[in-house]
């Protein structure tokens, strides 16, 4: 996941934003101090910082969340439909894993720009195993 909820300061901190990537200590340190939790399980997470894959958030402890398991490929189209539109909008237009007031989607929206007309982006695996795409077809 992309998104995390400071409980400190109560503000979600997306880690693809430019401003984290010379701030990486601070984040880790909220961290190590159990601050930053999954906004579906408020459990912990952790900053995932390396060479290879986007920086990210994982649940410290394995447990039952519905975005518990997201594949690497899902998480990095994640990441590349973010970039492209705050390539397009500017970034405070655009938000990732977001979820709606009101509506029950089996996992958050993947984009979301906010605008006269917001637009919703969510993302398709098509390996995506049947039960679980009727799962969030019916959402
Ligand atoms: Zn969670």
């Amino acid at each position: 996941m992309y998104k995390a909820i400071n409980q400190l300061t109560e503000t979600e901190i997306i880690i693809l934003e430019p401003t984290w990537s010379g701030n990486l200590e601070q984040l880790r340190r909220w961290s190590q101090n159990d601050a930053l939790v999954c906004q579906e399980c408020q459990q912990p997470v952790r900053v995932r910082a390396g060479e290879v894959r986007t920086w990210h958030f994982a649940h410290k402890h394995r447990q039952n969340c519905v975005i518990g398991n997201e594949s690497p490929q899902l998480l990095q189209a994640r990441a590349l439909l973010y970039r492209w539109l705050v390539s397009k909008f500017g970034s405070e237009r655009v938000t990732v894993e977001k979820r709606l007031p009101d509506v029950e989607l089996a996992r958050p929206i993947d984009c979301w720009v906010a605008g006269e007309v917001n637009f919703a982006y969510w993302i398709f695996e098509t390996n995506l195993k049947p039960p679980n795409r009727d799962a969030v077809r019916s959402g």
